[in-house]
């Protein structure tokens, strides 16, 4: 059994943190279930992380026992027959994709970054955006979960269904994932088709660009009447990756290094930002590229800020829109960061912030370490005026209360803990205040 330690941990963003009572590195499922007994019966509570990417407290193992990932990276099967792979959970999404792409495969959708665990992006319902796929977890065929009596439980559509509706997606209250199978399908290329469009178009075109791409998303920037759109489809090749030195260039340099910059003098002097905004908005170039499916779906992310993103009904979504950016010119705040909107279709898992109704993302940031203003409270009350639903891992306030009366599932979710974890040995303030003690 790996050492056990204690260090503080925090978060990405730098805005969580928590002093565990002790870490430890399972490096099997049944090291993971001694652990999980050992704490019960030491009267710890139990908190698997992974890579720390949430900006709520949603991984927070205060006065707990952390479960680090790092032991828990093994990829078990590959069948090329039933389209699936089945790895261990704190796998990182980085590394799967590149093992995936050796053996001719890949995820069909994926979210805007890959450093993610695959059991970390699946339990708060990471997404990308896309028109036919949905969701990490919603492209799960079967769990493999430790429960808190330290029973090892496997579960799909076919084999106990219920636990697979909740713990594909289960926020880390149910137990701790020890491995997951993802459906995959043979690797793909997209080709991507990124310009500068103006905000009006965008909106007014919305339902044609959502429709009509497999995966479309666009930015806007506050301030201004700019957006960059990204429509992503697929392509029989041949593949035309951007050359290294424009890649680096675009999407490293400009859009990390110079972009950190521009924040920092944006934080300094708020005035500038309207000026910072346009030029940004004006950087961004069209252009036409060709690639892998992982490499067009994701890309690094330096920059440090915090941030919100919200569910809304896809019919809701252009008017909430108009809302946010009249919302943002009569209020005097100083926004740098671009407003990212993004498509889901409607799933079935029970917490999925796409279930039963095909949603829009709308997700807004701040720098680390600029004033909130009222940006992030005044937004919240807008989505939340339209049944919109917070992103598990995302800056929110909402309570268990409001949760259950726009997730229609919310009570077999919560009925299902009450069931498997009556003690709540995976609880943590956070899952306390969404699901309700
Ligand atoms: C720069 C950046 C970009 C992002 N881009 C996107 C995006 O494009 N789309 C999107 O939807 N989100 C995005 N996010 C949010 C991020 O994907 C989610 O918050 C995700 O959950 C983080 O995964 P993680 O591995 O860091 O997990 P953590 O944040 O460490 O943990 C998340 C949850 O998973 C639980 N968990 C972890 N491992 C296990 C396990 N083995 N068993 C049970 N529960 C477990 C934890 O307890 C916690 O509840 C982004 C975040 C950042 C910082």
């Amino acid at each position: 059994m790996p050492q056990a330690s204690t260090t503080r941990w925090s978060n990405w963003a730098g805005n969580q943190g928590a002093r565990p009572a002790r870490v430890v590195a399972p490096a099997s499922t049944a090291e993971l279930a001694k652990e999980i007994l050992r704490a019960a019966e030491e009267g710890h509570r139990v908190k698997a992380v992974g890579s720390g990417h949430s900006f709520t407290a949603i991984a927070s193992a205060q006065d707990a026992v952390l479960i680090r990932p790092t032991g828990l990276t093994a990829v078990r099967e590959l069948d090329r027959r039933a389209g699936t792979v089945t790895v261990e959970s704190g796998l990182p999404l980085a590394t799967l994709n590149r093992l995936l792409a050796a053996a001719g495969l890949a995820l069909t959708n994926m979210g805007d970054i890959e450093v993610q665990t695959v059991a970390g992006a699946t339990s708060t319902g990471t997404h990308g955006t896309g028109r036919d796929s949905g969701s990490l977890a919603a492209q799960l065929r079967a769990v493999e979960i430790v429960l808190a009596d330290g029973t090892v439980r496997t579960c799909s559509p076919t084999e106990n269904p219920e636990l697979f509706q909740g713990s594909r997606l289960g926020l880390g209250a149910l137990g701790v994932v020890s491995a997951l199978t993802f459906g995959v399908e043979p690797a793909f290329l997209l080709t991507a088709h990124e310009q500068p469009m103006r905000f009006a178009e965008v909106l007014d075109r919305f339902e044609e660009l959502a429709t009509v791409n497999e995966h479309f998303e666009f930015y806007w920037f506050p301030h201004t009447e700019l957006c960059s759109t990204k429509r992503n489809n697929r392509s029989q090749g041949p593949a035309r990756p951007l050359p290294p030195l424009k890649a680096w260039l675009e999407d490293d340099f400009l859009s990390n290094t110079v972009w950190d910059g521009a924040c920092r003098i944006g934080r300094r002097f708020p005035a500038a930002v309207p000026a910072i905004a346009q030029l940004a908005g004006r950087a961004w170039s069209e252009r036409t590229y060709t690639d892998a499916a992982y490499k067009v779906f994701t890309s690094p992310r330096k920059v440090r800020f915090i941030e919100m993103e919200y569910a809304v009904p896809r019919d809701a979504a252009t008017a909430v829109l108009r809302e946010l950016k009249a919302l943002i010119e009569r209020s005097g705040w100083r926004i740098s960061f671009p407003v990212e909107v993004r498509i889901a279709p409607a799933d079935d898992l029970w917490l999925s912030t796409a279930n039963g109704r095909d949603s829009v993302y709308i997700a807004v940031h701040l720098y680390r370490g600029t004033a909130e203003q009222g940006y992030f409270t005044e937004v919240e009350r807008l989505m939340t005026a339209h049944r919109g639903r917070p992103h598990w891992g995302k800056l929110h306030t909402r309570d268990a209360e409001y949760l259950a009366s726009v997730y229609p599932r919310f009570g077999e979710f919560t009925a299902l803990r009450d069931r498997i974890d009556p003690d709540r040995l995976f609880a943590n303030d956070y899952l306390r205040r969404v699901l309700g003690g």
